[in-house]
């Protein structure tokens, strides 16, 4: 049987671990910080990939940013990973073969072959966290794009008002309202200008102090501004999933990341299926945990 060493490459820390063709881990996973500098990145990626190369067939990399389509070199900027990083060449790691991939679609992936979206040909994957990322399968294939960037659904404008700043530079970008840190800012602002802030239980905090973590526990304390946030909040996912939808007419949608536990899955499949133009679609939660973007990473990788 063939082996990958999955490396799941953050903006805080590298995760990794040896991953066979099952997506079952064969190792211990461990996690060590993510180097400060390009170089360094490159440095420690290398000799990781020199500790287990005589144990594996592969080296396989989940990371942030847009990846060229022969998953060699992450080709877009990276907000969480130094400056530089976009010019590394990963296939130089190693005299094995060496294949990294955009997290998302790494993630879409795992959940496509082991996950919520096991045997569904046409599904869409999101990733809520602090930005939104997706991957699409159709076919049984995952879409690429004509440089393998495809699904910067982040990147989508979900209005023309220009409003919100995105950290990209752009205005109202998806993920500046439906990503983790979108929620965050929804609530700084909605505190300083919704009277009901008053009687809020999160009243005695700054308003630019607040944090997503603040909203999601108003939430379950019953906390009626905390609750108009998050639905709020859940509008703004809606906003773009029923576009994706109507676009890509998948079967099956899975959520995904470390916002997505938060959501109601049903009352917002009823909403988007509701006004869709094409035929409705099954909303899951994501079965696959956090690390979905290592294992879809190593899958590919070993050509499964
Ligand atoms: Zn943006």
């Amino acid at each position: 049987m063939k082996k990958a060493l999955g490396i799941d490459i953050g903006g805080t820390k590298l995760v990794y671990a040896i991953i066979g063709e099952n997506g079952e881990f064969l190792s211990e996973i461990k996690k060590i910080p993510t180097p400060r500098t390009a170089d360094a990145i490159f440095e420690q990626l290398k000799s990781l990939a020199k500790e287990f190369e005589k144990e594996v067939d592969v080296i396989a990399m989940a990371s942030a940013g847009a990846v060229n389509r022969e998953n060699t070199r992450v080709c877009s900027s990276t907000p969480n990973l130094p400056e530089g990083y976009n010019k590394l060449d990963f296939s130089l790691l190693s005299d094995k073969k060496v294949f990294v991939e955009n997290d998302a679609n790494a993630a879409a992936w795992a959940e496509y072959k082991l996950g919520a979206a096991k045997g569904c040909d046409f599904s869409l994957i999101i990733t809520l966290g602090t930005g939104i990322g997706a991957g699409v399968i159709n076919e049984g294939k995952l879409v690429r794009g004509k440089s393998g960037a495809a699904l910067e659904v982040g990147s989508m404008k979900i209005s023309a008002d220009r409003q919100r700043k995105c950290t990209c530079h752009r205005y109202d970008c998806w993920e500046s309202y439906g990503s983790g840190t979108g929620l965050q800012t929804t609530a700084r602002e909605f505190a300083k200008k919704s009277p009901e802030f008053a009687n809020s239980l999160l009243n005695s905090k700054n308003p630019d102090e607040l944090t997503t973590y603040d909203v999601v526990d108003g939430v379950k304390a019953g906390d009626a501004f905390s609750k108009k946030v998050f639905d709020l909040w859940q509008d703004h996912i809606y906003t773009g999933l029923v576009s994706l939808v109507d676009i890509f007419d998948p079967e099956c949608v899975v959520i995904s990341g470390g916002m997505g536990e938060f959501i109601d899955i049903s009352a917002l499949e009823a909403k988007v299926n509701a006004e869709l133009v094409v035929p409705p679609m099954k909303l899951k939660l994501a079965q696959m945990k956090n690390n979905a973007g290592m294992v879809g990473a190593a899958l590919l990788a070993l050509g499964v």
